[in-house]
């Protein structure tokens, strides 16, 4: 009978240093092999030219690792990036590379599809399949790191958790993987430079919270009024805007960090200056900043973008009132790369 092996990256380093005790080995040898799986993102034990043949078949014999593979890279003509990145069992995920003059960012999947229903978003239509391993949402990163330095000669500056999934479904191998990403034994980069976005889970963030961790938060927010809201996100039903500003008021009183709320104005949908008046509300609970995104259309008409003019609306009316906005154009549209669109289409 053929033993399942079991993938190596699913042990911390700990395990790992007493995997090679137990193995008669010293426990310093485990700490080569971490470096290996992490710092130098090894595909393969041969790669790991420290450490003897005769370890090297062992570790063969007992573990895996379970590396992503970018299937495909697109690149759009504004210079985005989208990589279709095939898992070990087959399935598949997409993340993006999006560049400006002075960044890079990274924007990447937390789960294969998705449990929640946007009516607005691409990936909704797809299910929810699994959610990802820690190795494999840091896979993605090195995969755009490189790519980062291969074509825009810079590592890679931001990372945006807005891929396919909601994170806060997936947390706790989010947080490992954020964990990998900021060690030193992983990627160094700054916590301050992440930022994970959410349709708001109010027990996750209060989690969050009492875990005062670094990474900022965002919000996709569309409506401030709970009946529109739940007709655009129908989820909103179960986590009412009452229980997320309660939990966005928490984040703050901990972490002292302001939220970024997006927001999509739509035609029709909340274009209207009542919407605005409950936006501008809502964005008093708690010290933040809003995102006007651009619709990025998935189907046939159902949603569209606002005229500018009620965009201009939002954007003096929030500004009136002291809140910091910006308008942002989506990138990487001609390969459907930008804001819900990444649903496995090629
Ligand atoms: N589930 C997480 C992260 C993935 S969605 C979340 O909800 O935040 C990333 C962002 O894209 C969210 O702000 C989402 O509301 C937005 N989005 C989804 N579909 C979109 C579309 N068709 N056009 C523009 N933005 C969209």
């Amino acid at each position: 009978m053929e033993i399942k092996k079991k993938d190596i990256r699913a042990l911390t380093k700990e395990q790992l240093r007493q995997f090679f005790v137990e193995q008669g080995d010293k426990a310093f040898r485990g700490n080569q092999v971490y470096e290996w799986l992490w710092q130098k993102s090894a595909h393969d034990f041969d790669a790991m030219t420290n450490i003897s043949k005769e370890t090297r078949q062992m570790l063969e014999d007992n573990f895996v690792i379970n590396h992503i593979r970018v299937d495909q890279m697109q690149r759009s003509s504004d210079g985005t990036i989208k990589n279709a990145v095939r898992l070990h069992d087959g399935l598949i995920v997409e993340s993006v590379l999006i560049p400006t003059d002075t960044r890079t960012t990274a924007c990447v999947s937390s789960q294969v599809g998705c449990s929640l229903d946007c009516r607005f978003c691409a990936t909704a239509r797809l299910k929810r399949m699994r959610n990802l391993n820690p190795d494999e949402i840091y896979d993605q990163v090195v995969a755009i790191d490189n790519e980062s330095r291969l074509y825009f000669d810079r590592p890679l500056s931001n990372i945006v958790f807005m891929g396919m999934g909601e994170p806060l479904m997936n947390y706790n191998n989010v947080l490992k993987a954020i964990d990998k990403i900021t060690s030193p034994e992983g990627l160094g980069m700054s916590p301050k430079r992440i930022v994970v976005s959410t349709s708001g889970v109010p027990k996750i963030i209060k989690k969050m919270a009492d875990e005062e961790v670094k990474f900022g938060l965002a919000v996709s927010l569309h409506s401030a009024i709970d009946e529109v809201r739940t007709s655009i996100m129908p989820f909103n039903a179960t986590f009412p805007l009452k229980d997320l500003r309660e939990a966005l008021e928490y984040w703050y009183s901990k972490t002292k960090n302001k939220i970024t709320y997006e927001y999509v104005v739509w035609k029709g949908i909340n274009d209207t200056q009542e919407a605005v008046d409950a936006l501008v509300k809502f964005c008093k609970f708690a010290p933040s900043k809003v995102n006007l995104i651009e619709y990025n259309p998935i189907d046939d008409g159902e949603f569209q973008q606002a005229s500018n003019k009620a965009v201009e609306m939002y954007q003096n009316t929030l500004e009136r009132n002291g809140i910091t906005v910006t308008v942002r154009r989506s990138r990487g549209k001609d390969i459907d790369a930008a804001c819900g669109q990444l649903a496995n289409k090629q």
